[in-house]
Order: C-alpha cells, then sequence, then structure tokens
C-alpha cells in the first residue's frame, strides 16, 4: 500500500493567471472601497509590522547572512510605518473630489477631477530591502483602493516566504497575493494584463519589464538603480561630507539604490576627502568581522563580482584604497565587504560604468562645477544626485544645470524616507513615482467629469448653425 507523504493532500495553489482572474472578478465586485475599509486594510499591514517585528528581523538576517538589525528597523519596518501613518493621515483628502475650472464658453456647466482605483496592480520586488519595497508599493495599491499582487525577490526565499504566509493570514488571496519565483515566474508576472505594473529593480530588466507591459499597454511604474554622485563643494569642511557618504555608502553594505555611487571632489580636496573617509569609517565601524552594525553581500556571487571590481580597478592602475584597517583581514566566506575608494580609474572599467551596489567609492577630481556639472550630465540620469555646499545660490545652480530623480542637500539616502516626497527616478533611472500624493497618483486613474447644467449656452450651438456663431467665434479667435 503506498504510503501518504506530507503535503499530498495538500490543495493545489491556485496559478497566477487563476489568482489575477479572481483579483480582477473581486475588484469589478468593490470597484470603489470606501475610506473605512481601505483604513483598515493599512491597518492589517500596520499590525503584521508590529505584532512580527522581531521575527522579520531575524527573516531578513537570515536572508542576508547577516542584516543589521538597526538597519532592518529603520528601512524596513519602521519606514514602511511612517508611509502608513502618513497615507492614513492625508487619505481623505486624496480620495475627495477635485473641482477644475471650466471654460467660460461652458458656463455654467462643472468638471472635477475623480481619482479611482485602477484596478488589479502587479508589483515586482528586488532584494536589498525585500520588505519595504514590497510592503510600501501594497500599502499604497490599497490606500488608492486597488487589489494587488507580488512577486518578491527568489534572492530572499524567507522573506518571501513570511510575506506568503502573513500577508496570506491578513487578506484575502483576491485583496492581496503574493506569487514566488525566479526569473520564468517573473516574466510570466510582468506579461499579465495589469491595471498598473510597478517594477523595483535594476535598468536592464527593467527594460524587459516595460516591452512586455507595453504589449498589453500596461501603465509602469519603474524604479530602477543607476550611478548616483556625490558632488562636494570645495568649501564644504571634507569631515562633514565623509561623515554623511561613508554612512549612506555603508549602509546595507552600499546595496541600495540610492546610496551615493561616486564622489565628484574639487582636486584640492581629493587627499582630506579620503584621509576624512578614513577616519570616518573607523569611527563608524571599530571592526568590522563581528560588527553587528555591518550587513553583508547578499551572496558570493555578489561578492565576487565586488572584488573583481577592485582587481580591474588595480590592474588598471587605478589607486585602490582600503579605508578600513581590518580590510585584509576579512574572510571572504563571511562576505563582509570592507569599504574601499579608487582613485584615477581609467572611465571604461566596471567601477566607473556600472552600478556598484556596495562599499567601493570612486572618486573623480573636478576643476570647476561646470565641469563637474558637465560630467553628471554625459551619463545616464541618475536616481539621485547629492550636494554639499552651505551655498543656497550655487545648490541652486547646480540642480538648474542637470536632473536626477532626487536631490539630497547636504545628506544622502533620506530622502526616500521623507514620505511627503515623491521618490522616483528620471530616464534610466526610471519613470513614475510613488510615497506621498504621487504613490497615490500613480495607482489612481485620473478621471475627467464633465456635468452639464439643465440650461446652458451649448445648446446654442448645434445645427443648423446661425450667422450669430459664425459671428461669436471669429470675436473668440480675433
Ligand atoms: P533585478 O532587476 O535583478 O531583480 C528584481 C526583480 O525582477 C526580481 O524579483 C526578479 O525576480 C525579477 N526579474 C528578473 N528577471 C526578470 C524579467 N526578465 N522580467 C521580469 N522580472 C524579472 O534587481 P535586484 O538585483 O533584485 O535589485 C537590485 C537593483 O534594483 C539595483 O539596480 C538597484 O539600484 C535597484 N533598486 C532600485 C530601487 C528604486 O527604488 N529605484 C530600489 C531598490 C533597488
Amino acid at each position: 500500500m503506498e504510503t501518504m507523504e506530507p503535503g499530498d493532500c495538500e490543495v493545489e495553489k491556485p496559478s497566477m493567471a487563476s489568482l489575477f482572474a479572481r483579483q480582477r472578478e473581486a475588484f469589478l465586485a468593490e470597484p470603489m472601497p470606501s475610506l473605512k475599509l481601505r483604513l483598515e486594510r493599512l491597518s492589517c499591514v500596520e499590525r503584521l509590522l508590529r505584532t512580527h517585528r522581531d521575527e522579520l528581523l531575524d527573516v531578513v538576517s537570515r536572508d542576508f547572512g547577516h542584516r543589521s538589525t538597526h538597519e532592518t528597523y529603520g528601512a524596513e519596518i519602521a519606514s514602511t510605518l511612517f508611509l502608513i501613518a502618513y497615507t492614513r493621515k492625508n487619505l481623505a483628502s486624496w480620495m475627495r473630489d477635485e473641482p477644475r475650472p471650466m471654460p467660460w464658453l461652458l458656463f455654467p456647466a462643472r468638471g472635477h477631477l475623480r481619482r479611482q482605483p485602477k484596478g488589479v496592480v502587479g508589483v515586482i520586488g528586488p532584494w536589498n530591502y525585500p520588505l519595504a519595497l514590497v510592503l510600501s508599493p501594497i500599502v499604497t495599491a490599497l490606500a488608492a483602493g486597488n487589489r494587488v499582487m507580488v512577486k518578491p525577490s527568489e534572492f530572499m526565499p524567507g522573506t518571501a516566504e513570511w510575506l506568503t504566509r502573513r500577508l496570506g493570514e491578513v487578506f484575502p488571496s483576491d485583496l492581496v497575493a503574493v506569487v514566488q519565483g525566479g526569473v520564468d515566474v517573473a516574466q510570466a508576472f510582468s506579461a499579465l494584463p495589469w491595471d498598473h505594473l510597478m517594477f523595483t529593480g535594476s535598468t536592464t530588466v527593467g527594460r524587459h519589464v516595460l516591452a512586455e507591459a507595453a504589449k498589453n499597454l500596461v501603465p509602469v511604474t519603474l524604479e530602477l538603480g543607476g550611478k548616483s554622485p556625490v558632488l562636494v563643494h570645495r568649501d564644504m569642511p571634507p569631515g562633514r561630507a565623509a561623515r554623511r557618504v561613508l554612512w549612506g555608502k555603508c549602509y546595507n553594505s552600499g546595496q541600495t539604490c540610492v546610496a551615493p555611487d561616486y564622489a565628484l571632489i574639487h582636486e584640492d580636496r581629493v587627499d582630506d576627502f579620503i584621509a576624512a573617509l578614513k577616519a570616518e569609517a573607523v569611527r563608524q565601524y571599530p571592526t568590522i568581522s563581528d560588527n553587528p552594525d555591518y550587513t553583508t553581500i547578499i551572496s558570493d556571487r555578489h561578492y565576487a563580482r565586488l572584488c573583481g571590481l577592485l582587481d580591474e580597478a588595480a590592474a588598471s592602475g587605478a589607486e585602490v584604497i582600503p579605508l578600513h584597517p581590518e580590510s585584509e583581514r576579512l574572510d571572504p566566506s563571511v562576505r563582509r565587504f570592507a569599504p574601499h575608494v579608487v582613485r584615477g580609474a581609467p572611465d571604461e572599467i566596471g567601477v566607473m560604468q556600472e552600478e556598484i551596489f556596495g562599499p567601493i567609492l570612486p572618486i573623480v577630481p573636478y576643476k570647476t562645477l561646470e565641469e563637474a556639472c558637465a560630467y553628471i550630465n554625459a551619463r545616464p540620469r541618475p536616481l539621485a544626485l547629492y550636494v554639499f555646499d552651505d551655498n543656497k545660490r550655487r545648490q541652486r545652480w547646480v540642480m538648474d544645470h542637470t536632473c536626477s530623480g532626487g536631490v539630497g542637500i547636504n545628506e544622502v539616502v533620506l530622502q526616500f524616507i521623507s514620505e511627503g516626497l515623491p521618490f522616483g527616478g528620471i530616464g534610466a533611472s526610471g519613470m513614475g513615482a510613488y510615497h506621498g500624493v504621487e504613490g497615490f497618483d500613480a495607482f489612481s486613474h485620473h478621471r475627467a467629469v464633465f456635468t452639464q447644467s439643465r440650461v446652458h449656452l451649448m445648446s446654442l450651438i448645434t445645427p443648423p448653425y446661425t450667422s450669430f456663431l459664425s459671428r461669436l467665434f471669429r470675436f473668440i479667435t480675433r
């Protein structure tokens, strides 16, 4: 007799397409959820995070190898809770119909803008902030009244499992569903006829997602990566800039879409800036090998890639400068990658071409601000530009003469958790934005509503057209 194995009697999981069909059906049955219902849904996400906070710290850390508890608290849990609080506070006003002015000729007709849920939203997430970059789009899509399906990164299997299990406990799958899998699943996911598709990941994969979405004319938000520059003015004390740049470069071990990628430093200040970075590295991380605040690189392959970038830089004649005394002693098998600076790198090598996504900072010396901005403008538009300068006139000049998704003045990274600000890229770093009202807008259809009054001028403008009308048009277009 055959014996039953565990799992034999499990109910077969619904396919991605049938989940999508169910969500569509459920959306049509409830196309305009009330404010109360939307707020309840946000509270469910909030309760999940608060109830399972400690479990989450552990799950995410195991997926990374080691993830700093503070980084998971700050960038994943607290940031999502901030988003929920901000959304809750503003949702009623975002949902309100907005009167719009009408041309006098149409008087006394009225016009207004009505924000309606788009329907079923697809979300594809990356691995580097595996909770926040899935939960934040879920929160915003639900706030806008949508149903949502997510495909978390396959590099974070524990977190993906946690999302599947815990979201499944609080939401029916026709409201929120998680689909797990690798590239083949992701490709099939991006080929579904979503009402909106949000992708967070690399620029290369973003191109594929956009091409798939175009086949169904699906509107997309693409949150991509790239090389975000730091521009430090000659007058800025090197220690002040170095403190923030080192922090941003080592936060999550540089595996952050808005991490400073390279630094444009005035040629007279390069030595001072590197000395200040070294001092900061030791001050912020007295040790690296056993420091719980230092996050590991996600995988051996990603670690080897960073080593390869440094080897290539050294072979090209660039100066590779370790910022921390422990650099040489770290065990590659634990994947803690010490911060390094690369000086004098030729333009064609990896550190100058690829998004680094690790604690390596190339330094590019400049002579004038014009030259520094020309360097930025000659490259794809970045997700963020960081300007370290106290002079407001020059800050404005740099912003006027460059273009990036967002700007940090005398700060790095924190624009991401400023909920009132839209977050998104431009050009190669992405399209569309979320967070704040812009996120609500991204997941809402802006419907134009024209309401005619009982008595109106237009009744005069019907055939047969009169000479009065000709005179009127001649007057209007004189
Ligand atoms: P990735 O592009 O390799 O993968 C992201 C997601 O896309 C994963 O879920 C993956 O399964 C899926 N995917 C892979 N191939 C696909 C395909 N052909 N079609 C559809 N989906 C596919 O990115 P990653 O390595 O997980 O994350 C790192 C990148 O993400 C970096 O470039 C980083 O800058 C960027 N990023 C951007 C933001 C932002 O908000 N702008 C935030 C975090 C990360």
